[in-house]
Protein backbone atom coordinates (compact mmCIF):
# COMPACT_ATOMS: atom_id res chain seq x y z
CA UNK A 1 0.00 0.00 0.00
CA UNK A 2 1.64 3.48 -1.47
CA UNK A 3 0.80 6.71 0.23
CA UNK A 4 2.40 10.25 -0.33
CA UNK A 5 1.83 12.55 2.95
CA UNK A 6 2.30 16.38 2.01
CA UNK A 7 3.14 18.08 5.40
CA UNK A 8 5.43 20.86 5.92
CA UNK A 9 6.05 20.00 9.64
CA UNK A 10 9.11 18.22 9.14
CA UNK A 11 9.24 16.52 12.45
CA UNK A 12 5.69 15.62 12.44
CA UNK A 13 5.84 14.10 8.49
CA UNK A 14 9.15 11.70 9.99
CA UNK A 15 6.93 10.77 12.83
CA UNK A 16 4.29 9.96 10.83
CA UNK A 17 5.96 8.31 8.23
CA UNK A 18 7.76 6.32 10.54
CA UNK A 19 4.79 4.81 12.41
CA UNK A 20 2.91 3.92 9.01
CA UNK A 21 6.11 1.89 7.88
CA UNK A 22 5.71 -0.44 11.03
CA UNK A 23 1.75 -0.99 9.48
CA UNK A 24 3.77 -1.61 6.37
CA UNK A 25 2.34 1.42 3.97
CA UNK A 26 5.20 2.55 2.00
CA UNK A 27 5.48 6.26 2.35
CA UNK A 28 6.99 8.74 0.24
CA UNK A 29 6.71 12.29 1.93
CA UNK A 30 7.01 15.58 0.19
CA UNK A 31 7.33 19.33 2.16
CA UNK A 32 5.64 21.59 0.30
CA UNK A 33 2.56 22.39 -2.05
CA UNK A 34 4.38 22.04 -5.42
CA UNK A 35 6.87 18.85 -4.95
CA UNK A 36 3.52 17.31 -3.11
CA UNK A 37 1.56 18.06 -6.44
CA UNK A 38 4.40 17.12 -8.72
CA UNK A 39 4.54 13.69 -6.66
CA UNK A 40 0.67 13.05 -6.39
CA UNK A 41 0.15 13.48 -10.28
CA UNK A 42 3.43 11.19 -10.90
CA UNK A 43 2.96 8.49 -8.62
CA UNK A 44 1.05 5.47 -8.37
CA UNK A 45 -0.19 6.13 -4.53
CA UNK A 46 -3.50 3.88 -2.82
CA UNK A 47 -3.99 7.42 -0.78
CA UNK A 48 -2.48 11.20 -1.10
CA UNK A 49 -2.52 12.65 3.09
CA UNK A 50 -2.67 16.49 2.43
CA UNK A 51 -2.09 19.21 4.78
CA UNK A 52 -3.48 21.73 4.50
CA UNK A 53 -1.72 24.92 4.83
CA UNK A 54 1.71 24.23 3.06
CA UNK A 55 3.79 26.52 1.11
CA UNK A 56 3.71 27.10 -2.45
CA UNK A 57 0.05 25.42 -2.58
CA UNK A 58 -2.45 24.33 -0.20
CA UNK A 59 -4.20 21.09 0.64
CA UNK A 60 -6.97 22.19 -1.13
CA UNK A 61 -5.30 23.18 -4.10
CA UNK A 62 -3.50 20.25 -4.80
CA UNK A 63 -6.86 17.86 -3.97
CA UNK A 64 -8.58 20.74 -6.84
CA UNK A 65 -5.43 19.88 -9.39
CA UNK A 66 -5.52 16.45 -9.06
CA UNK A 67 -9.13 15.72 -9.47
CA UNK A 68 -9.37 17.76 -12.53
CA UNK A 69 -6.79 16.09 -14.42
CA UNK A 70 -9.01 12.94 -13.43
CA UNK A 71 -6.78 11.38 -11.11
CA UNK A 72 -9.00 9.32 -8.20
CA UNK A 73 -6.94 8.61 -5.95
CA UNK A 74 -8.23 9.13 -2.29
CA UNK A 75 -7.62 12.21 -0.46
CA UNK A 76 -7.33 12.42 3.42
CA UNK A 77 -6.88 16.02 4.51
CA UNK A 78 -5.24 17.17 7.39
CA UNK A 79 -6.84 20.32 8.64
CA UNK A 80 -5.36 22.61 11.71
CA UNK A 81 -8.58 23.37 13.18
CA UNK A 82 -12.06 21.97 13.19
CA UNK A 83 -13.35 24.57 11.11
CA UNK A 84 -16.86 23.63 9.62
CA UNK A 85 -15.75 25.76 6.49
CA UNK A 86 -12.66 24.10 6.13
CA UNK A 87 -14.08 20.61 5.96
CA UNK A 88 -16.85 21.93 3.39
CA UNK A 89 -13.95 23.32 1.31
CA UNK A 90 -11.96 20.11 1.46
CA UNK A 91 -14.59 17.94 0.70
CA UNK A 92 -15.59 20.57 -2.30
CA UNK A 93 -12.36 20.33 -3.38
CA UNK A 94 -11.68 17.11 -3.80
CA UNK A 95 -11.04 15.17 -0.38
CA UNK A 96 -12.36 12.05 0.68
CA UNK A 97 -12.03 12.21 4.13
CA UNK A 98 -10.39 14.90 6.68
CA UNK A 99 -8.63 14.76 9.73
CA UNK A 100 -8.57 17.39 12.46
CA UNK A 101 -4.85 18.20 14.33
CA UNK A 102 -4.20 16.65 16.80
CA UNK A 103 -5.58 13.18 15.72
CA UNK A 104 -4.44 9.78 17.46
CA UNK A 105 -2.27 7.42 15.31
CA UNK A 106 -5.18 4.73 15.99
CA UNK A 107 -7.70 6.96 13.99
CA UNK A 108 -5.20 7.91 11.25
CA UNK A 109 -5.02 4.17 10.78
CA UNK A 110 -8.70 3.42 10.88
CA UNK A 111 -9.43 6.41 8.03
CA UNK A 112 -7.30 4.92 5.90
CA UNK A 113 -8.26 1.37 6.39
CA UNK A 114 -11.93 2.69 5.44
CA UNK A 115 -10.31 4.93 2.16
CA UNK A 116 -8.49 1.27 1.13
CA UNK A 117 -10.69 -1.32 1.54
CA UNK A 118 -12.52 -0.83 -1.49
CA UNK A 119 -9.25 -1.92 -3.27
CA UNK A 120 -8.20 -4.50 -1.31
CA UNK A 121 -11.74 -6.73 -1.16
CA UNK A 122 -12.83 -6.15 -4.78
CA UNK A 123 -10.17 -5.34 -7.16
CA UNK A 124 -11.33 -4.93 -10.46
CA UNK A 125 -14.92 -6.68 -10.05
CA UNK A 126 -18.13 -5.05 -10.66
CA UNK A 127 -20.93 -5.14 -7.33
CA UNK A 128 -24.24 -5.80 -8.88
CA UNK A 129 -27.91 -6.05 -7.29
CA UNK A 130 -30.85 -5.62 -9.36
CA UNK A 131 -30.64 -3.02 -12.12
CA UNK A 132 -27.78 -1.38 -10.30
CA UNK A 133 -23.99 -1.91 -10.74
CA UNK A 134 -21.07 -0.56 -9.48
CA UNK A 135 -17.36 -0.74 -11.25
CA UNK A 136 -14.78 -0.32 -8.41
CA UNK A 137 -12.32 2.39 -9.17
CA UNK A 138 -14.66 4.64 -10.75
CA UNK A 139 -17.31 5.74 -8.41
CA UNK A 140 -19.85 5.26 -11.01
CA UNK A 141 -23.33 3.52 -10.43
CA UNK A 142 -24.75 2.47 -13.83
CA UNK A 143 -28.47 1.15 -14.14
CA UNK A 144 -29.69 -1.19 -16.70
CA UNK A 145 -32.98 -0.63 -16.82
CA UNK A 146 -32.88 3.10 -17.64
CA UNK A 147 -29.16 3.28 -19.03
CA UNK A 148 -28.16 5.75 -17.20
CA UNK A 149 -24.91 6.34 -15.24
CA UNK A 150 -24.11 9.06 -11.75
CA UNK A 151 -21.28 9.86 -10.35
CA UNK A 152 -21.17 8.25 -6.42
CA UNK A 153 -19.47 10.63 -3.47
CA UNK A 154 -17.00 8.31 -1.42
CA UNK A 155 -19.55 7.13 0.96
CA UNK A 156 -22.68 7.00 -1.04
CA UNK A 157 -20.20 4.51 -2.71
CA UNK A 158 -19.14 2.62 0.36
CA UNK A 159 -22.97 2.63 1.53
CA UNK A 160 -24.28 0.55 -2.10
CA UNK A 161 -21.11 -1.57 -2.03
CA UNK A 162 -21.84 -2.28 2.09
CA UNK A 163 -25.37 -3.26 1.11
CA UNK A 164 -24.25 -5.21 -2.38
CA UNK A 165 -21.61 -7.35 0.00
CA UNK A 166 -24.47 -7.86 2.53
CA UNK A 167 -27.28 -8.76 0.03
CA UNK A 168 -30.71 -9.37 1.67
CA UNK A 169 -29.97 -8.47 5.29
CA UNK A 170 -30.91 -5.76 7.28
CA UNK A 171 -28.35 -3.47 8.13
CA UNK A 172 -28.24 -1.17 11.20
CA UNK A 173 -27.35 2.29 11.22
CA UNK A 174 -24.10 1.61 14.00
CA UNK A 175 -23.28 -1.77 11.13
CA UNK A 176 -23.02 0.87 8.36
CA UNK A 177 -21.19 4.17 10.04
CA UNK A 178 -18.63 1.01 11.45
CA UNK A 179 -18.46 -0.18 7.95
CA UNK A 180 -18.07 3.29 6.00
CA UNK A 181 -16.14 4.88 8.71
CA UNK A 182 -14.15 2.26 9.98
CA UNK A 183 -14.41 2.82 13.54
CA UNK A 184 -16.91 3.59 16.08
CA UNK A 185 -18.25 7.04 16.81
CA UNK A 186 -21.36 8.10 18.32
CA UNK A 187 -21.17 11.19 16.23
CA UNK A 188 -21.14 9.58 12.87
CA UNK A 189 -24.43 7.63 13.49
CA UNK A 190 -26.57 10.92 12.32
CA UNK A 191 -24.32 11.38 9.14
CA UNK A 192 -25.49 8.01 8.05
CA UNK A 193 -28.79 9.20 7.37
CA UNK A 194 -27.51 11.90 5.58
CA UNK A 195 -25.55 9.91 2.90
CA UNK A 196 -28.19 7.68 2.93
CA UNK A 197 -30.40 9.84 1.70
CA UNK A 198 -27.95 11.09 -1.36
CA UNK A 199 -27.98 7.57 -2.24
CA UNK A 200 -31.63 7.20 -2.51
CA UNK A 201 -31.47 10.57 -4.08
CA UNK A 202 -28.73 9.32 -6.91
CA UNK A 203 -30.41 5.97 -7.03
CA UNK A 204 -33.94 7.91 -7.67
CA UNK A 205 -32.09 10.29 -10.55
CA UNK A 206 -30.77 7.57 -12.63
CA UNK A 207 -34.72 5.46 -12.81
CA UNK A 208 -33.46 2.32 -10.71
CA UNK A 209 -36.03 0.04 -9.06
CA UNK A 210 -33.78 -0.56 -6.43
CA UNK A 211 -34.56 1.70 -2.98
CA UNK A 212 -33.13 1.45 0.52
CA UNK A 213 -35.74 0.65 2.90
CA UNK A 214 -36.19 1.97 6.04
CA UNK A 215 -36.95 -0.63 8.52
CA UNK A 216 -38.68 0.61 11.78
CA UNK A 217 -36.30 0.16 14.90
CA UNK A 218 -34.52 -2.50 12.40
CA UNK A 219 -32.58 -0.87 10.15
CA UNK A 220 -32.17 -1.15 6.48
CA UNK A 221 -32.04 -2.80 3.56
CA UNK A 222 -31.40 -2.92 0.11
CA UNK A 223 -34.47 -4.12 -2.34
CA UNK A 224 -36.09 -4.30 -5.65
CA UNK A 225 -39.72 -2.49 -6.27
CA UNK A 226 -41.48 -4.00 -8.88
CA UNK A 227 -43.46 -0.64 -9.17
CA1 LIG B 1 1.15 22.82 7.64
Amino acid sequence: MRLLLVEDETRMAEALSELLGMEQYDVDVRNDGISGLEAAQCGDYDVLILDVMLPGLSGFEIAGSIRRLGIKTPVLMLTAKSDVDDKVKGLDSGADDYLTKPFEVKELLARLRALTRRNVNAPGSAFVFGDISLIPGTFELHCTSSGQSVHLSKREFRILEIFMANQNQILTREQLALQIWGYENEAEYNNVEVYLSFTRKKLAFIGSHVEIKALRGRGYELRESHV
